[in-house]
């Protein structure tokens, strides 16, 4: 493992998802897991049984400048694969998700305890958003987006501009 400065491993947890696109909900949680961990890699999923709005390389690109604002903390990529082969290929031990609702919690602890048989030595970490964030989701986004609604409050301003430009060709 690359060790820092001061001799000490990096601690590092990958916070995977379809981000489709990203909301404050998704930074929210990233804000919160930087006060545990020393980095964090969020992890733009390329297979997703989801049918994106954003191709790949727009959902990776709309995170990074969203993700700007924390200094080189928190690094995008894009991930194919098994999630635990990836997590194991970034040094790291940890995967985080976000939990808003009972509604989000029978498929993320499946999913946890699925990723635990596959690697025993991962841990998933789960943050809850700030009670305002709790009913956003990007599915929510889009819709409201779709339907002409204002989402400046929900999304990071690049991430507005983009949705206008899938559903309305950029006029508001
Ligand atoms: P996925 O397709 O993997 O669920 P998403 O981009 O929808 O990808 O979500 C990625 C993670 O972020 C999931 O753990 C999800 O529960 C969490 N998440 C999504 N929206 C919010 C939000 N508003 N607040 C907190 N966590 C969220």
């Amino acid at each position: 493992m690359t060790e820092t400065a001061k001799g000490s491993v990096p601690r590092r947890i990958v916070y995977p998802g379809t981000f489709d696109p990203i909301t404050n909900g998704h930074l929210d949680v990233v804000e919160r897991a930087l006060h545990l961990f020393d980095e964090v890699v969020l992890a733009v999923a390329a297979d997703t049984t989801k049918k994106p709005l954003f191709e790949l390389d727009q959902r990776r690109s709309l995170a990074e400048q969203a993700l700007k604002e924390f200094n080189g903390r928190v690094k995008v990529t894009v991930f194919r694969g098994l999630l635990v082969d990836f997590v194991r290929s970034q040094e790291s031990r940890a995967i985080l998700r976000g939990l808003r609702a009972v509604s989000d919690f029978e498929f993320e602890f499946q999913m946890a305890l699925m990723n635990r048989k596959l690697s025993d030595n991962i841990e998933t970490i789960f943050l809850m958003p700030r009670d305002t964030y709790t009913y956003l989701s990007s599915t929510i986004i889009k819709e409201i987006a779709r339907l002409g609604g204002d989402v400046s409050s929900f999304v990071p301003p690049a991430v507005e501009e983009a949705l206008k430009k899938a559903y309305h060709g950029g006029k508001p």
